[in-house]
């Protein structure tokens, strides 16, 4: 005889094995789910009868079937739930709405000066955030599964979901548990790349590849290393620190206490510092823009690349260099099918570095690895971190986490 547990872990396997199934495949009736996994009729059709009655599943509409009754099409209902997607940058904090489909339904973004980094100051921007996009949405709390939030950082998961990040100078902040004291919704917290990294691989350019990395450019550099379509996180979830891998020994000082990293080249603030080795006068590097120094720098290099500025040109070459060190090696250490290349420096300069990307990319990495990955920029844009910060919560809804059985689903 089966234990009580065993079965009930089975029903919860059972349910989780329906429910991804229509929430990514879906709609689709209950015999294609029983085809796609292999579940019995019997057990398709009691799952079913609890997600319909739970208000999570709806259907949408009847087909023909050869010879038989036409048959129910079901599908996630998008408005079952919300989930906010919170991306906490080095300038920004940024807040998406978005459904149970993960359609975008509002944003609340606000500009953060970088001495601004105290804990509170971020958790202030998150209530505040939150309030805005209820009260612009007329939504009570109780319709929002949850909050993710994504930061650059190494964050402990699970427990007081401890944070350390160099750059802000926070050591095993608790995090999670301050802003769980503050917002009484369901919170979930990871590093900004790794959130990335499964809305990449859900929804973006990553879709349908089980190996990919996605590689977060910004002021820091990030990464997200998905094999066999999970995210690698090491033993403390701190796996994929691409920014400060070496790539020259002895190199440039960076942030991290530690010389040559990838990110004091390839970072904002390293291409800007490669266009001022190679032309301390340019003036590319003369910005109106005080309150956004890098980005306004950036997007001058890029108007100077289109417009065939030697300096310019140079500056997005050596970045490219630099870059496809990093990238070659992973392409070498994990075998991916898939790079894709986002934050919002990659997407500001990714139209003009592709292409030398791959080129380099090309030279370095083993050639039977290089002729099975793919090397594409981002398709998910400046939302990207927020989505991913909200997949963070779905990954929960849809493992079917205690804390999103609502009693009284409205
Ligand atoms: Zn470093």
């Amino acid at each position: 005889m089966q234990s009580p547990r065993r079965t009930i872990d089975l029903r919860s396997v059972n349910r989780q094995t329906v429910l991804r199934r229509l929430y990514f495949d879906g709609p689709m009736s209950r015999l294609e789910i029983s085809q796609h996994s292999r579940l019995s009729p019997a057990t398709i059709t009691n799952v079913v009868n609890d997600l319909l009655k739970e208000d999570i599943v709806i259907e949408t509409g009847l087909v023909e079937s050869e010879g038989g009754r036409p048959r129910t099409i079901l599908a996630v209902n998008p408005q079952h739930g919300y989930f906010i997607g919170v991306d906490l940058g080095e300038t920004h904090v940024q807040l998406d709405l978005f459904d149970l489909h993960m359609t975008k339904q509002k944003t609340a973004r606000y500009l953060v000066a970088p001495q601004d980094n105290s804990p509170e100051q971020f958790i202030q921007h998150i209530v505040n955030g939150l309030d805005e996009l209820l009260k612009t949405e007329g939504l009570k709390p109780e319709m929002i599964l949850g909050v993710g939030v994504g930061l650059p950082g190494l964050v402990e998961r699970g427990g007081k979901y401890n944070v350390s990040s160099p750059i802000w100078k926070w050591e095993n902040v608790p995090f999670g548990e301050m802003l769980r004291s503050r917002i009484t919704l369901p919170v979930f917290l990871d590093n900004g790349a790794k959130a990335m990294a499964l809305a990449e691989t859900w929804f973006g350019a990553g879709r349908g590849y089980q190996n990919l990395i996605v590689v977060l450019l910004g002021t820091g550099i990030g990464s997200g290393i998905i094999t066999h379509g999970s995210l690698y996180r090491g033993p403390t979830n701190s796996a994929g620190e691409l920014g400060h891998t070496i790539i020259v020994l002895d190199g440039r000082s960076c942030r991290c206490g530690s010389r040559g990293c990838l990110e004091a080249y390839a970072g904002a603030p390293g291409m800007i510092a490669t266009l001022h080795d190679l032309a301390p006068d340019s003036p590319l590097l003369r910005t109106n823009d005080e309150d956004d120094d890098q980005l306004a720098i950036l997007n001058n290099l890029v108007a100077g690349v289109e417009q065939g500025d030697p300096t310019a040109i140079e500056t997005v070459r050596a970045t490219a260099y630099y870059l496809s060190a990093a990238i070659a090696n992973v392409v070498n250490l994990f075998n991916p099918e898939m790079i894709v290349v986002g934050g919002w420096v990659g997407l500001q300069i990714g139209s003009t570095i592709l292409d030398y990307l791959r080129e380099y990319v090309d030279q370095y990495a083993l050639p039977p690895l290089r002729k099975v990955v793919q090397i594409e920029i981002s398709q998910l844009g400046q939302d990207a971190i927020c989505m991913g910060a909200a997949c963070l919560v779905l990954d929960q809804f849809l493992a079917g986490n205690p804390k999103f059985m609502r009693k009284n689903p409205s």
